[in-house]
């Protein structure tokens, strides 16, 4: 099966109003002491990167999602500023690939299966900001 990655664009993430969750890490990672040698662990990505970013970061949601855990907070959903996605597939030739089956992975895991128009798109599908989504052709049950 042939995989593509696509990233969305947009960073200018911002939210307005912070949930319950994002409140609880601000306050918690913002009173941390430095710990310059330390490392923190994006859960969504695996990735491990310096825990003094996150003590540095302005919002709460803004930790959440350096530690790879806002899927757990209200803030996506409430953000007016969620992107509306629509990506085209295309084979190695750059044809579309029309009446595809494929499947949309979100980083919180969530799978959505569609197939694409004659012009290879997609489905519309909403997407935060700066978030990758996978796009697999055919349609999978996991990923
Ligand atoms: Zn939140």
């Amino acid at each position: 099966m042939e995989e593509q990655m696509q990233q969305s664009n947009g960073t200018d993430w911002t939210v307005e109003e912070e949930c319950g969750v994002c409140s609880i890490i601000f306050s918690i990672y913002s009173k941390f002491p430095p710990m310059p040698s330390a490392q923190a662990l994006n859960m969504e990505t695996g990735e491990f990167f310096p825990f003094e970013r996150v003590r540095k970061l302005k919002s709460g949601y803004a930790m959440a999602e350096a530690l790879g855990v806002a899927w757990a907070c209200n803030c996506r959903e409430r953000s007016k500023k969620r992107f509306d996605e629509q990506f085209t597939l295309r084979d190695p030739n750059e044809r579309a690939l029309s009446d595809t089956l494929y499947t949309v992975r979100f980083p919180s895991g969530e799978l959505k299966h569609g197939v694409t128009d004659h012009a290879g798109r997609t489905q519309r599908h909403k997407t935060d900001g700066a978030q990758a989504v996978r796009i697999y052709l055919g349609h999978r049950q996991s990923a």
